[in-house]
């Protein structure tokens, strides 16, 4: 299955991708986690790219698009993917139709008063990028990643100034796409408060009711 993820930062895309793509076996594709580790790598992309992530913007088009083609091109995408965070403009999602084909973008949606709370509670592992909330989702130890006990970190983006301008970004560059994959028949909605399982199988619900009406 080939899938979209959209909703603003906060909404849970990153942890509902990551529960999809072990339930379907395909890879979770995070554009975000692609250009973190090529900004600690510091590839020419990551230096092109981290004073445009640090600031809450969106990396350039051209150079999001030829990462995002270069990664679904790898073999163990030919069966699906999940991805989480392209598009997020209108040049992105053209860009995007012309490589594959879509089954649907699920969209997850939430008020926007939930949205900052959750964005300021976020911390990653750096190391394996697991994603904990200090409220919704926190580790079993505080600060510590339970898989490999690395520290968690705030991503520099998590800042508060920082989540309003990506959700003020969000808001005039990529909430078009709802009306974009609408008008295309591929749009699902799904309602993102509530516990994460609970909007899991919201989705996967969301996800069969348009494969059968698409006639799979
Ligand atoms: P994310 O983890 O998806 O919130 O992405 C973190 C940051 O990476 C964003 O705030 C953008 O600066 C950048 N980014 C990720 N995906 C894209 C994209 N499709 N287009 C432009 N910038 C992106």
């Amino acid at each position: 299955m080939r899938l979209v993820l959209l909703g603003p930062p906060g909404a849970g895309k990153g942890t509902q991708a990551t529960k999809l793509a072990a339930y379907l076996g395909v890879p979770h594709v995070s554009t975000g986690d692609i250009l973190r580790h090529n900004v600690t790598a510091r590839s020419e992309l990551g230096k092109k790219a981290k004073a445009y992530m640090d600031a809450g913007g969106l990396v350039p088009d051209d150079l999001v698009i030829a990462m995002t083609e270069r990664r679904l091109k790898e073999p163990d995408a030919k069966k699906g993917f999940i991805l989480d965070g392209f598009p997020r403009t209108l040049a992105q999602a053209e860009a995007l139709s012309k490589f594959t084909k879509l089954d649907a973008a699920v969209n997850l949606f939430l008020e926007p008063e939930e949205l900052i709370k959750r964005n300021t509670g976020r911390r990653v592992c750096p190391k394996d990028d697991t994603v904990y909330h200090i409220f919704m989702n926190p580790p079993k130890k505080s600060g510590i990643c339970d898989k490999c006990g690395t520290p968690l970190i705030i991503r520099d983006d998590d800042r508060e100034d920082v989540v309003r301008t990506r959700i003020e970004t969000y808001e005039s560059q990529t909430a078009p796409l709802i009306k974009y994959y609408r008008d295309r028949g591929l749009l699902r909605e799904v309602y993102a408060s509530g516990l994460i399982q609970e909007i899991f199988l919201r989705t996967i619900e969301v996800l069969k009711e348009s494969a059968q009406s698409r006639g799979r």
